[in-house]
């Protein structure tokens, strides 16, 4: 099979044994989808997944040989797991780095208001959404609230099948004269994404009733939304697509369609002459701030506290770890849409089925914020992927100055790695569903777990 073949997708390209283990992936992809909603849920499911293939907590060891695997849990937010290799860690490690949070609607800190005896939830947007796209839509709400005591209660509101849902209305076409003349980015303004949450009620108001529901379905008070992380997200469960069951869709592909197949690739890969690195991400979508972020220190620390296992405290062993590593960057990128082909330059786009897509730089304008990968370690990861026979190809974010985006490549570009981007191309990125084609999600698995098992 060719690896880089523009002309024939990689279905085409796959046997018919391949094309069976394409649908077995992602009947696994899609439980992850089902279960990861969130960061937290994603983390709880992550170590998991990794506990029950023989991982330990790096707290828990205290001597690292190869062989050992480990994870790291930074605050239940954001994971590392990791397999020992043959090589000393100052030989440089082999990453993968995804994202586990999406983009969402947060409730604020005081989010219950009542208007018109119709009681709503205050929101603020995480992450860069289209306003429009996230109304008209059922919504659950999950998360964590923390009560006065310090009591933990966690909420998944609108996940099991008879749960009520919570939905953000927009205004009927009859009446939306003056809406549908505003631009697309000012018709549905972020303190209107404001989901409702009853309006039942006997007396002359009717906050009092809800709080009281509150109150005795999960046990808290208004004030506790002070200490609570709540994430309004599509309720809608991942669904095939297509007649031909050709692609998924789902809220958060972006990045679990990398999370995944990097999971999947760490817990099935070969052992590697390198230690393998699994990083699952919280904060990317703002930019990986916050010390679940990776801007923070956690990662740099969780790779101190591995050679010190190893004996080594010195701040040299860590500096020639990184200069030494090698980073896959698995984040998404956006496959060509023929519909709104004014907003890509064809030749330079990834295409839906065409495998993993290797995207040298992001940013914007002049490549401003961007990773630019050394020619070098493409030329690298290009032979790893066609020796292995992994459908890839390349991908820009749209047209020159159409807009851009950017990864946590360059975070890690910082510390010295060699880092590239390198992650499954999709449609309708940010979406509160996205689309991304079976095959594309399987070659995410297959490239991974190829850089891992590579020398
Ligand atoms: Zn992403």
């Amino acid at each position: 099979m060719k690896a880089y073949d523009m002309e024939n997708s990689a279905w085409a390209r796959f046997s018919e044994e391949e094309r069976i283990e394409v649908e077995e992936y992602n009947k696994t992809y899609k439980e992850f989808l089902d279960t990861a909603r969130t960061e937290r849920l994603a983390v709880k499911e992550i170590i998991r997944q990794a506990e029950a293939a023989g991982f330990r907590s790096i707290e828990d060891v205290t001597s690292l040989v190869p062989g050992d695997k480990i994870y790291w849990n930074q605050k239940g937010k954001s994971a590392i797991l990791a397999v020992i290799g043959e090589n000393p860690l100052t030989a440089g490690l082999k990453i993968v780095g995804s994202h586990i949070d999406s983009p969402r609607l947060d409730l604020k800190a005081a989010p219950v208001v009542e208007n018109k005896k119709i009681v709503y939830l205050k929101t603020h947007y995480y992450g860069g959404l289209r306003k429009y796209q996230w109304v008209c839509m059922p919504l659950s709400l999950i998360g964590v609230v923390y009560t006065t005591a310090g009591e933990k209660i966690d909420i998944a509101l609108g996940e099991s099948p008879n749960d009520p849902v919570l939905f953000i209305n927009d205004l009927l076409p009859h009446l939306a004269k003056d809406q549908s003349e505003k631009k697309l980015s000012e018709a549905i303004q972020g303190e209107m994404l404001m989901p409702m949450l009853g309006c039942n009620s006997t007396e002359e108001k009717t906050k009092p009733a809800i709080l009281t529901l509150l109150k005795e379905k999960y046990g808290i008070e208004e004030e506790d939304f002070a200490s609570a992380e709540l994430e309004v997200v599509p309720t809608q469960k991942s669904r095939d697509a297509g007649l031909d069951h050709s692609m998924i869709m789902s809220y958060g592909h972006d990045d679990r369609v990398c999370s995944y197949a990097s999971l999947a690739a760490i817990l099935n890969a070969a052992k590697g002459s390198h230690t393998q690195v699994s990083l699952f991400a919280d904060k990317e979508e703002i930019g990986s701030v916050g010390n679940t972020g990776v801007q923070s220190s956690f990662f740099l620390d969780f790779l101190a506290e591995m050679l010190a296992l190893q004996g080594h405290t010195e701040d040299l062993s860590l500096r020639r770890t990184l200069r030494h590593s090698e980073v896959l960057s698995a984040d998404v990128s956006a496959a060509l849409d023929p519909i709104f082909a004014d907003a890509y330059e064809e030749a330079n786009s990834a295409k839906l089925g065409y495998g993993i897509c290797i995207c040298k730089y992001t940013g914007a304008r002049g490549k401003s914020g961007s990773n630019d990968a050394n020619a070098e370690f493409v030329s690298k990861i290009r032979q790893i992927f066609n020796t292995a026979n992994v459908p890839w190809q390349t991908g820009e974010l749209g047209k020159v100055d159409q807009g851009g985006g950017g990864t946590i490549a360059y975070i890690m570009a910082d510390w010295g790695c060699e880092v590239v981007d390198c992650g499954v191309a999709m449609l309708s990125m940010h979406a509160p569903l996205e689309i991304v084609a079976k095959t594309d999600a399987y070659c995410g698995y297959l490239a991974y777990k190829a850089f891992f098992e590579s020398k």
